[in-house]
């Protein structure tokens, strides 16, 4: 069978559903400290393993690939074009796994952020998404998501 799939998505499907220390999540890290923030990484103690955990400010970040977690309108958020049962089936609970640990960890008292990987794909991006991402890690809101808005597609059609 031919290579149905392309290079990016390929990339993509190799790092793996919860991919730990990807390029995306290696930079937000490396903005974070740069600017004085501390965190723990992949902590076992907490819910779903956030990639971050900011334990003075009771927040955790995910930061989640489009393909994997489904953002929603991206344009990174694409499906194969075979085996769509199969795709369908793990898409759903990927994205059933995420809002279940987000309800716990909001239950435990968590601020939860998501930080799509579309945000973090180039140098000024990682800066415009780390500013949002400070500010709202100072704030006392409970829940934060960061996309980029250019890979958006049109969501009425
Ligand atoms: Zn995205």
């Amino acid at each position: 069978m031919a290579d149905i799939v392309d290079q990016q998505t390929r990339s993509r499907m190799m790092a793996g559903i919860r991919g730990k220390n990807t390029k995306p999540e290696l930079a937000l890290r490396r903005a974070l400290h740069a600017r004085g923030f501390r965190f723990r990484l992949h902590s076992k103690n907490v819910c779903g393993r956030p990639d971050l955990v900011f334990p003075k400010y009771r927040a955790v970040v995910f930061v989640h690939g489009c393909f994997w977690h489904r953002h929603e309108g991206c344009r990174y958020t694409t499906t194969p074009s075979t085996r769509q049962e199969f795709w369908r089936a793990k898409f759903t609970a990927n994205v059933a796994r995420d809002a279940s640990v987000r309800g716990k960890l909001l239950k435990d008292g968590w601020r939860v952020a998501t930080v799509w990987e579309c945000a973090l794909r180039k140098p000024d991006q990682v800066n415009a998404t780390t500013d949002l991402f400070s500010t709202w890690l100072r704030s006392n809101e409970l829940q934060l998501q960061i996309g980029d808005e250019d890979s958006r597609t049109n969501l009425e059609t």
